[in-house]
């Protein structure tokens, strides 16, 4: 069991109060994290809005290669600690470590490079023989509050930038995973980071997270969860910076000149992959009806496959979904998709927070399941008539984050990349495909455009300065 405490710019805080951390799969405890108060909260924002000895370029890459190193000796052992708190198949938690490498490794690299950009000033009627130049500051306070379905990856999109960017900031994980996000904060201490550049805080949310959005002095507010938290914080933020990574209900379209191999592949692991708690999970599949019956037969023999059991378990691929709440809210949207004449054909099958991956065929348009976000292991099917009927159902809805197109037609490919109103199309791919330093994010209610990955959040960690002299 892992003993852990919130942490005031490094610091151990010196509470009481205890939250118990258990496993999804078998309620064993994880861990426990001591509870920041009010007083750690404020002391945090203190010490962050103290903090004036940047480091320079060179030292903040080492920091992020250091911790990189120093997680990839500890991979194993963080992976597992990703398993015993969220439920996740060790593969998948395993897979996340991999990419928070990534991430490190990215910043590293970025931090090295000059951001300014040299404007001639003798251009014009208008112009004089000057030159303009522009240079990226750190902010004073940034805030970072997570969700629990990466719980390490999510961590990393956020603390790699601020620090790659120079920017302290103060971090608050989900209440549900914060094992992870702790021990990764302690490596980074290990790697130089000056203490006062990190904070992280588990605590009641009126003392914490919601203190930490509304207070004046913070500049910028990161956030990746759902569609109503992100929506409150925009409401009760004030006149700060604001990175709304929100909820998704993303499409895999799959036309009838599709590779059907591929088709089923690519739906199968982007509804099954993570417990299919992704935001860019597949969570509509739009098939077209020319192929849709041998379609559904291939992804149902193609489910089987996706064993569903103890996470710590070498051959389980999919693991627990975050809670028994969630398994039971997903079983009550099958029932009501199957009460609305939908048929499930394999899977369905809960235990406890275990939830066998399920494919759901004949799905109305107008089901919960499909007009709002599922966040679990489904695999709902509903056929489309062509490429027009197939983009209108996939903008239908309030999301706007990711979608995946399988064809081997270009003017189809092209025409869904216009049309699909939403963050990233992806052509023969599963909308969750990224690298980490590319940007992500999405429009309508799962964001508001302004994106993430490692490059563009270092944009928003910092602020342009402009100086001009004579030239
Ligand atoms: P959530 O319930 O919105 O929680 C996210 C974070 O917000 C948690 O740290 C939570 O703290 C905190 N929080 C709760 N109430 C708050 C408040 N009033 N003010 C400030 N913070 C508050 O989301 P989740 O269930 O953890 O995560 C799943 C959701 O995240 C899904 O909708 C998924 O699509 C979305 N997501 C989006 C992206 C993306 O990049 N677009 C990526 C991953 C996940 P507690 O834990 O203490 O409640």
């Amino acid at each position: 069991m892992i003993q852990l405490r919130s942490l005031v710019a490094g610091s151990p805080v010196a509470g009481t109060d205890l939250l118990t951390i258990r496993s999804p799969f078998d309620g064993s405890v994880s861990g426990t994290v001591t509870l920041a108060t009010r007083a750690d909260t404020e002391a945090a924002i203190a010490a962050a809005l103290a903090f004036r000895d940047t480091p320079t370029r060179y030292q903040r890459s080492e920091i992020l290669e250091k911790t990189r190193v120093a997680l990839e000796s500890r991979r194993e052992e963080f992976a597992r600690t990703i398993t015993s708190e969220a439920g996740l198949a060790l593969r998948e938690a395993r897979y996340e470590v991999g990419r928070t490498i990534d991430v490190l490794r990215f910043a590293a690299l970025e931090t090295l490079r000059d951001d300014g950009q040299i404007f001639s000033c003798d251009i014009s009627a208008q112009g004089k023989a000057r030159k303009i130049f522009t240079t990226r500051e750190p902010l004073r306070c940034a805030v970072a509050i997570t969700p629990f379905n990466h719980p390490l990856n999510q961590v990393a999109h956020k603390v790699g930038p601020a620090i790659a960017s120079g920017t302290p900031i103060i971090l608050k994980p989900s209440e549900k995973t914060p094992l992870v996000a702790l021990k990764f904060a302690e490596l980074l201490y290990s790697a130089g980071l000056p203490p006062a550049m990190l904070s992280v805080l588990l605590g009641p949310t009126a003392e914490v997270a919601e203190l930490l959005v509304k207070h004046p002095e913070v500049e910028l507010v990161a956030f990746t969860g759902s569609v109503p938290v992100g929506k409150k914080i925009a409401a009760t933020a004030g006149y700060k910076k604001l990175v709304l990574e929100l909820g998704g209900n993303d499409p895999l379209i799959v036309l009838d000149d599709a590779n059907l191999d591929l088709a089923v592949t690519l739906a199968a692991e982007g509804s099954y992959r993570n417990s299919g708690q992704r935001c860019t999970a597949v969570k509509r599949i739009l098939v077209q009806e020319g192929i849709a019956a041998e379609f559904t037969r291939r992804l149902v023999e193609r489910t089987r496959e996706y064993v569903c059991g103890d996470p710590m378990n070498e051959a389980t691929k999919v693991g627990t979904v975050i809670d028994e709440p969630n398994a039971v809210y997903l079983e009550t949207v099958v029932r009501e998709a199957v009460a609305a004449g939908a048929k499930v054909l394999v899977g369905g099958e809960r235990r406890g927070a275990l939830l066998s991956p399920t494919v759901i065929a004949d799905v109305p348009r107008d089901c919960r399941m499909v007009v709002c976000e599922s966040f679990g292991p489904l695999a709902p099917i509903l056929r489309v008539r062509d490429l027009e009927d197939a983009l209108t159902l996939a903008n239908s809805t309030a999301y706007g984050l990711s979608s995946g197109v399988v064809t081997n037609n270009l003017e189809s490919a092209l025409k869904a990349i216009r049309t699909l109103r939403c963050g990233t199309v992806n052509i023969n791919e599963v909308p969750g495909f990224r690298v980490e330093n590319s940007p992500f994010g999405g429009i309508k209610d799962s964001g508001l455009g302004i994106k993430e990955g490692v490059i563009e959040a270092m944009k928003a960690y910092s602020y342009v300065k402009t100086f001009s002299l004579p030239w």
